[in-house]
């Protein structure tokens, strides 16, 4: 279980006692079993991308406040800022709140080198006047950071 996991698991019950909910009430409400509730509520799993987003509406919160704000969500491996139309599925269909679905898809990471992901960036996020190998130089300096690109790869 990841601290992030746990974090969710806490907002989701905070938010379902303060709205006065049952498990099998919240459950109903979002289209899930009791169950599913409770897993979220143990850190066992992590909703659905297209579950958080209702769950967000019925709370009248945002995305990044289910998965545990105060903390940021960037991918870990781009760098770009997750919210519900970015953030990655797992293959069970749980959100991966670690990345964002273009470098995570379907189980699968996307890029599975440095160079090859900032030779994507450099080529399609623009950055103002920079020369191509100051761009190359920015992105190295802020990927390098990621958990991605820390765990040996
Ligand atoms: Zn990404």
């Amino acid at each position: 279980m990841t601290s992030l996991m746990t974090k969710t698991a806490d907002t989701l019950k905070t938010l379902r006692l303060g709205n006065d909910l049952t498990q099998d009430q919240l459950g109903e409400k979002v289209h899930v079993s009791r169950q599913a509730v409770s897993r979220w509520e143990n850190g066992e799993t992590m909703p659905g991308v297209d579950t958080l987003k209702e769950l967000s509406q019925l709370f009248g919160v945002t995305i990044n406040k289910l998965l545990g704000e105060p903390t940021r969500l960037v991918c870990q491996c781009c760098g770009m800022e997750l919210d519900e139309n970015s953030i990655s599925s797992d293959p069970d269909g749980s959100a991966n709140p670690d990345y964002c679905k273009w470098c995570y898809t379907e189980g699968e990471f996307v890029y599975k080198s440095l160079p090859e992901l900032i030779g994507y960036l450099v080529e399609h996020v623009p950055l103002g006047n920079l020369t191509h190998e100051q761009a190359e130089k920015y992105f190295t300096e802020q990927l390098k950071e990621l958990d991605y690109w820390k765990t040996a790869r």
